[in-house]
């Protein structure tokens, strides 16, 4: 019964798209599918518990306790079902393959789902689903559409579904600062253009599609072109010729925008990555601030628990100036690639100290802009260099900086395949997006081809395979790092503190209170064991409460207020 009202609506759904160029009404019959997934949240969490038992179905069978033998304080699973997510991001082309063509698609996420949810990720982002004709597809020539090479729109509507059965939220790319040059709003303008005589202006009415975009009649600078046709006229593409820039000030563009998000709100879709943000008009930010919460106010009004997650590729004070939007998230880039918090520390180029006193500055910059905000912090993502690359393969602090990671406020991304240390090579995109190695044998089931034009690289880490069957593998020191953060929303959700008496140099300690509980968090980045005395501190009343340590058979004791720590190691005491 249900399934059938979800295929009329569909087909009014298109019927409407047809007129409206993405089917701008509607919303509300997205519902039937919404609830049914909202009501399965809970559950599907609970099963999860149960999944990380030895015999879980789906992945290899492991064989061993995931924290280890010994270990004596695994907690019941406490995962909140708010905005504060644990998020996988996918590269649909490279990740897994279920129809043998050798290019991932919608059905292969599908198809993955067990692992991403046994892996502790209840939130994935997907990179561009909609038709492109490049291989990343961040040049849109369809916004209400699937493209073909990843699968259908049931595709897509069969995933959402899954997903939010096993209380995995859905975030897609929408990349509103440029379309493909041959999107329809872009080549009817610029045939319109064409024929005009020479100094005439343009008639709005006649094609309003000329204001979607930044025309001008002179070169205004070098990332201008000549529009086909015309001797006079010039677009913008800031980042190429192929990418016209669109005009986030025009009305009508954004009434579009909204139809769009509303359609892919119906889709049962829950928060939307905005590409490029601090593109969307280079001189006054304002204006890109403006158009981000004027699209996530819409979303709110028809989904009122819809996510927001920015990029604003630029300096902390910038991505801060951004939460003036009053939406919730924007990438936090200081924490990634090589000359970020996480890898700094993580390799012991930079202190415990630091990385806690930079933790309690985000904090103070980010909520005195906006109280709300959620911080999005990452390695890497698809367009930096792999973490494996940024710490020369060393397994010891590849690990670290995931632990590192876990313990952030906020929501973290994790890049597909950092969990199994994959490597980059060069800098072309290409390698930084090369296939999932699900397997040693390159013509396993699903295996990927990847993108064209990378190069063939070795990886230096096992596959996903082999590595769930290695008790020390660095995907089962993430499996324990993102069960910690499942057993405890203090972490995400928790304000702030350094314990100023136990923090200097490699050691550090903070407390996060959520609500009413407050935990610990102590780190040791040093290679060497430590010991770290709590009595007469703050918090001398804690227990352990959970640990992580680079392999299962290294423990961290508390004995008369004597934490023992060894190295590169984090506690959690409560
Ligand atoms: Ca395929």
């Amino acid at each position: 019964m249900k399934k059938k009202l979800v295929s009329i609506l569909l087909v009014m759904g298109m019927a409407v798209s047809l007129l409206a160029g993405c089917g701008g009404s509607g919303t509300d019959a997205g519902d039937g599918t919404e609830s049914a997934a909202s009501d399965s949240e809970g559950t599907g969490n609970a099963a999860s518990a149960d999944s990380d038992s030895a015999d879980s179905e789906g992945t290899a069978a492991v064989s061993f306790p995931l924290m280890g033998e010994n270990y004596a304080y695994e907690q019941e699973l406490n995962v909140i079902d708010d905005n504060y997510r644990n998020y996988y991001e996918i590269f649909v082309y490279s990740f897994y393959d279920s129809d043998g063509d050798g290019i991932g698609d919608l059905n292969g996420v599908t198809e993955k789902l067990d692992y991403i949810e046994e892996m502790g990720f209840n939130g994935i982002w997907l990179m561009p689903i909609m038709p492109s004709s490049s291989y990343h597809k961040y040049d849109v020539d369809d916004y209400c559409a699937i493209d073909e090479a990843y699968g259908t729109m049931e595709d897509f509507e069969n995933l959402v579904a899954e997903c939010h059965e096993r209380g995995i939220r859905v975030v897609i790319d929408f990349v509103i600062n440029h379309t493909s040059s041959s999107h329809e709003w872009f080549v009817t303008a610029c045939e319109y253009l064409a024929t005009l005589e020479e100094g005439e202006e343009p008639d709005l009415e006649e094609c309003p599609y000329v204001d979607y975009y930044h025309f001008s009649q002179t070169q205004e600078s070098g990332t201008y072109y000549l529009v086909d046709g015309t001797t006079s006229w010039y677009y913008e593409g800031a980042f190429w010729s192929g990418m016209p820039d669109l005009n986030v000030e025009n009305e009508d563009l954004m009434q579009e925008l909204k139809d769009i998000s509303a359609f892919w709100i119906e889709k049962g879709v829950d928060g939307f990555r905005m590409d490029a943000a601090l593109h969307y008009d280079e001189s006054d930010y304002t204006i890109n601030t403006s158009a981000l919460n004027e699209i996530y106010t819409y979303c709110l009004s028809l989904d009122e628990d819809f996510y927001m997650v920015s990029e604003v590729w630029d300096s902390e004070s910038t991505i801060a100036r951004y939460y003036e939007s009053e939406t919730p998230s924007m990438f936090n880039f200081l924490t990634s690639s090589s000359d970020g918090i996480l890898v700094k520390a993580a390799q012991g180029t930079s202190s415990a100290e630091k990385l806690v006193s930079k933790m309690l500055d985000f904090q103070e910059t980010f909520s005195a802009v906006y109280a709300d905000y959620i911080d999005a912090p990452f390695l890497t993502n698809h367009d930096q260099v792999r973490v494996a690359n940024n710490l020369q393969s060393n397994e010891t602090n590849i690990k670290m900086a995931a632990g590192l990671l876990m313990m952030m406020s906020g929501s973290p991304f994790v890049y597909y395949g950092e969990e199994i240390g994959m490597k980059s090579t060069g800098t072309s995109d290409e390698n930084k997006r090369v296939a999932m190695l699900w397997s040693s044998d390159a013509d396993a089931e699903g295996m990927t081809d990847g993108p064209e034009d990378a190069d063939d690289f070795e990886q230096t880490f096992a596959s996903v395979e082999e590595q769930l069957a290695d008790e020390t593998s660095i995907l089962n020191y993430y499996k324990r790092a993102l069960r910690l953060r499942n057993e405890n929303p203090e972490i995400a959700r928790g304000t702030i503190a350094i314990v100023e008496s136990l923090t200097e140099d490699t050691t550090a300690a903070i407390t996060k209170t959520y609500e009413d509980s407050t935990i610990a968090i102590v780190y040791n980045t040093s290679e060497e064991a430590t010991t770290v005395d709590i009595s007469g501190s703050e918090i001398s009343e804690m227990e352990i409460r959970g640990y992580l340590t680079l392999t299962t058979d290294e423990e961290i004791t508390l004995e008369d207020g004597v934490l023992t720590m060894p190295g590169k190691s984090i506690c959690i005491l409560k």
